[in-house]
């Protein structure tokens, strides 16, 4: 399948890429491809121009900075996953990552496609509420920092302006234990439901939760009331399947082909059990 025609821009710079894409209302940024050009074949995005950001110098490198972990948007997604500087500092990147796709997919697709595309169902997405990241973007009026939390505000759709482009990640680095699971059909498949989770634990009793939901909704969202039966408690499994079940009831999946609101429930709580018993086995 073959999409519709397009013109092609490769900028030199940022500043270039931001004044073609402001140019053009129908303008988009190209990274790793992985999503913009099947819905370009799918005749689900018609572009006019793809400005290729591809291989613009500032959305490049992976690097601590004090606290932060700051990986640019332009870094590719297995690159994230297998790097030793996220596996130490924010190992729940890397278990999001290796769930998403398929390794060629991951080898091409980069991390600030994966955020500006904001699927409900990425993992990365999830991740990135999870820890508290924020991104930074820039466009023709500077630059600005938005928290991951405020980040995806409907299906496909984020807080971006059409001719910002994200250019890196900000990820606190923290001693949070932390887990990833998901439930799908087949392996490399989006999943019907996923959860990532970061805890704090002292002494044995979990101080502070985030639980991330993914595949249950319009974006992917915190779930406050599975995180509410965490706090203050020993993580056992009796709390694990309490707030896995809390999870899974406070709910409301659309009613969709791919699984009924009663399946995606279940993939939830399923999920956000495993993901609980990593974080307890950590
Ligand atoms: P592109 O496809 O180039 O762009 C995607 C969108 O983001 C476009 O609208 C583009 O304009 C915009 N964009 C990209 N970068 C920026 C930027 N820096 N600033 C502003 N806008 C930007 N994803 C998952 O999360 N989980 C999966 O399980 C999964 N499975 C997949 C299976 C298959 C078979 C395929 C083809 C894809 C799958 N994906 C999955 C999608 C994949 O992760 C993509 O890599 C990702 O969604 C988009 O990243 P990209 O770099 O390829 O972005």
């Amino acid at each position: 399948m073959k999409p519709p025609p397009f013109h092609y821009a490769r900028p030199g710079t940022l500043d270039e890429a931001v004044r073609l894409l402001a140019a053009d209302e129908d303008a988009k940024a190209l990274a790793g491809g992985q999503s913009l050009l099947p819905m370009m074949n799918f005749r689900l995005a018609r572009p006019s121009v793809l400005v290729d950001i591809g291989r613009l110098p500032e959305l490049s490198g992976l690097r601590r900075k004090d606290d932060v972990l700051v990986i640019g948007a332009g870094v590719r997604q297995r690159t994230a996953e297998t790097a030793q500087l996220v596996r130490e500092s924010c190992p729940l990147l890397g278990l999001a990552l290796r769930h998403v796709g398929h390794h060629q997919i991951r080898s091409r697709g980069t991390i600030g496609g994966s955020l500006a595309h904001a699927d409900p169902a990425a993992e990365l997405c999830a991740a990135a509420v999870a820890l508290d990241a924020e991104v930074v973007v820039t466009g023709t009026s500077g630059r600005r920092s938005i928290p991951a939390s405020d980040l995806f505000v409907a299906p496909f759709q984020t807080a971006l302006s059409a001719e910002e482009v994200l250019t890196e990640v900000r990820v606190p680095v923290r001693a949070a234990r932390c887990g990833f699971a998901e439930i799908g059909t087949r392996a490399g498949d989006f999943a019907l439901a996923g959860v990532a989770a970061a805890l704090d634990v002292a002494d044995g009793a979990v101080t502070e939760a985030r639980l991330v939901g993914l595949g249950i909704g319009g974006t992917v969202q915190r779930l406050p009331e599975a995180e509410a039966v965490l706090r203050g408690q020993a993580l056992d499994d009796a709390l694990i399947a309490s707030a896995a079940q809390a999870a899974a009831d406070a709910t409301a999946p659309p009613d969709d082909p791919r699984a009924d609101p009663h399946t995606r429930r279940a993939a939830l709580r399923s999920a956000a059990h495993r993901a609980l018993k990593q974080v307890s086995n950590a």
